[in-house]
């Protein structure tokens, strides 16, 4: 199982840095669990010092956002190739926050995996529908709309590595978690439009929204799930490692 925290920008330079020192042993002890794989996810200009403070261990780091392009004029865009080369192993992209904040389309989240895939930076791409989309029914309409782009992407590519991270928006942040039986509903959705484009099992699902110690064992039980992303609970060190060791 994959656990990516998402800490978003919840912490600054020195409280991020911190927190990755104050529960290094921790965190070292969570990566030597057998099947569990941890990534964190800092803000940019925590990344390299992360990737230092880690070094030699099984821990993983990823960047919370990369660029559509691949390199020229474009101002406070940051390349693949950089995140690969301070050593980034993943890299989120369309997540809801920046879908919503930042108006990303499906196209430019596509492009984003394709730099990604270029540098050798495993995408985790959020996918997932808001309230008002799960009231009309349009589920998975918006979830294939989603990933049609990035299934372009990776019919180019014959070796890679991806994630793709249902996380419905209204459950994001918000403490409200769907049924198991509805997220594996969404999950068989996911590996059925991927079958096609997923020939060697590349593709991992994971889940996110509002996942905490209380409710990823149950989530943990659905069929197909390799992962979480975390976000809230990722920022409590103790409420992480509980999660981790379900
Ligand atoms: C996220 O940021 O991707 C997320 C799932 O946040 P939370 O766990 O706080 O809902």
């Amino acid at each position: 199982m994959l656990y990516v925290a998402n800490w978003k920008m919840e912490m600054s330079f020195k409280e991020g840095l911190g927190f990755c020192r104050d529960n290094y042993c921790g965190f070292i002890a969570l990566s030597e669990i057998e099947d569990k794989r941890v990534v964190l996810c800092p803000s940019f200009t925590e990344i390299s010092e992360v990737c230092g403070i880690f070094k030699n261990s099984a821990i993983k780091v990823g960047a919370q956002d990369c660029s559509d392009n691949k390199v020229g004029s474009y101002t406070g865009q940051v390349m693949a190739e950089s995140l690969r080369e301070i050593g980034c192993a993943y890299c989120i992209v369309g997540h809801s926050e920046r879908r919503i904040h930042c108006f990303e389309s499906n196209y430019l989240v596509g492009q984003k995996v394709l730099q990604l895939l270029q540098s050798g930076v495993i995408p985790i791409v959020c996918v997932g529908e808001t309230m008002a989309e799960y009231n009309a029914g349009f589920v998975k309409d918006v979830v294939k709309e989603q990933l049609i782009d990035v299934f372009k992407v990776i019919e180019g590519f014959s070796a890679y590595s991806l994630c793709i991270a249902y996380e419905p928006v209204w459950s994001v942040g918000t403490g409200i978690v769907p049924e198991s039986g509805y997220i594996e509903q969404i999950f068989d959705f996911i590996l059925e439009l991927s079958k096609k484009y997923d020939k060697k099992g590349q593709i991992e699902l994971l889940y996110g929204g509002s996942v905490d110690e209380s409710n990823a064992g149950s989530i943990k039980s659905i069929s197909n799930i390799r992962g979480f992303l975390i976000g809230g609970a990722s920022l409590d060190f103790k409420k992480f490692e509980k999660i981790v060791q379900l």
